[in-house]
């Protein structure tokens, strides 16, 4: 027995997490769909919270917004310096993420592509760094300085390295906010961030942590500034990041949730693409054609049925 849902899958418009197709399942409720799309290698227990937001999602039972639209975040990956700058001219949005600890790349490398990000963006923007845990803390020391002399001043950077107990240590000895994004994966980790004093803002993404309403619980525990991010979601699970950041008391930084783009389609009728560099909150709506469109293969459409009972087991 399971409760109505679709499984959909989704070509990458390039590979990302080591996947080229991305999974995703629409969970039907009273007021509508959610999203549940843990990656197919968690097991039932990690995927668990990301039912629990789908849940919510399609209950409607979301609180309520305090702004109506996000601004949010254009990436660049480790590419060349003209490619970046051309990839933020293109974006349109106030602030970047770029990619830097990229492996067989050099600090140089890095460098340089902080520096195109900058004068493509002017002066105004903001400028951060995602290592995704690829320094040590001495390396990290010596990055974040010179990156942010680069960027003629740095937002933030996050994940500098790996461990929350290396991030505390990296943190005392730069001037540079710290932001922790791998080191909150589960329910728990907001609060070790927040003990071991590792970080000055916290990446949230609201399917691993259970909805909505448990990252603004977790927001107010932690006193921490929150970017909301995404797990790599089709536009169903975009809006709850974006309910999640409307209905925050405080939203001092772009969030992160600008990744519909990465996915060759999508199940919106107006998918959830930046304009101006912000994307609009609220719940949109599903394209039935895509659905027919994006249908996943029998044996996968079985095999996310018997996780989906293994979950709720
Ligand atoms: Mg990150």
């Amino acid at each position: 027995m399971t409760s109505p849902m679709r499984v959909l899958s989704i070509p990458m418009r390039t590979r990302f997490r080591g996947i080229t197709t991305r999974e995703v399942v629409l969970v039907e409720g009273a007021a509508g769909w959610g999203e549940w799309s843990p990656f197919v290698e968690y097991d039932a227990a990690e995927a668990a919270p990301w039912l629990a937001c789908a849940r919510e999602a399609a209950a409607g039972d979301w609180p309520a917004a305090l702004r109506t639209s996000i601004p949010v975040n254009v990436t660049v990956p480790a590419v060349g310096p003209e490619q970046a700058h051309s990839i933020v001219r293109a974006g349109g949005c106030r602030t970047a993420k770029v990619k830097v600890a990229e492996p067989g790349q050099t600090l140089a490398d890095d460098v340089a592509r902080v520096e195109a990000v900058r004068d493509a963006l002017g002066p105004g923007g903001a400028v951060r760094v995602d290592a995704n845990g690829g320094w040590s803390v001495d390396d990290a020391v010596t990055a974040v300085r010179a990156l942010d002399r680069a960027a003629g001043g740095l937002e933030y950077v996050e994940q500098p390295v790996a461990s929350v107990e290396d991030l505390a240590l990296v943190r005392r000895r730069v001037d540079v906010r710290v932001a922790a994004d791998e080191s909150i994966r589960r329910a728990a980790d907001p609060y070790r961030v927040r003990d071991l004093q590792a970080a000055d803002v916290a990446v949230l993404k609201v399917q691993p942590l259970g909805g909505v309403r448990a990252c603004l619980r977790i927001a107010e525990d932690i006193g921490l500034p929150v970017v909301v991010s995404s797990a790599l979601e089709t536009s169903v699970g975009i809006a709850a990041g974006l309910a999640l950041a409307a209905a925050l008391p405080e939203l001092p930084f772009a969030c992160g949730l600008a990744t519909v783009q990465l996915l060759t389609d999508d199940v919106a009728l107006a998918p959830l693409l930046p304009v101006d560099g912000v994307l609009p909150v609220g719940v949109p709506r599903l394209d039935p054609a895509a659905l027919d469109r994006l249908a996943a293969a029998a044996d996968r459409v079985a095999w996310w049925e018997s996780r989906y009972e293994e979950v709720t087991r």
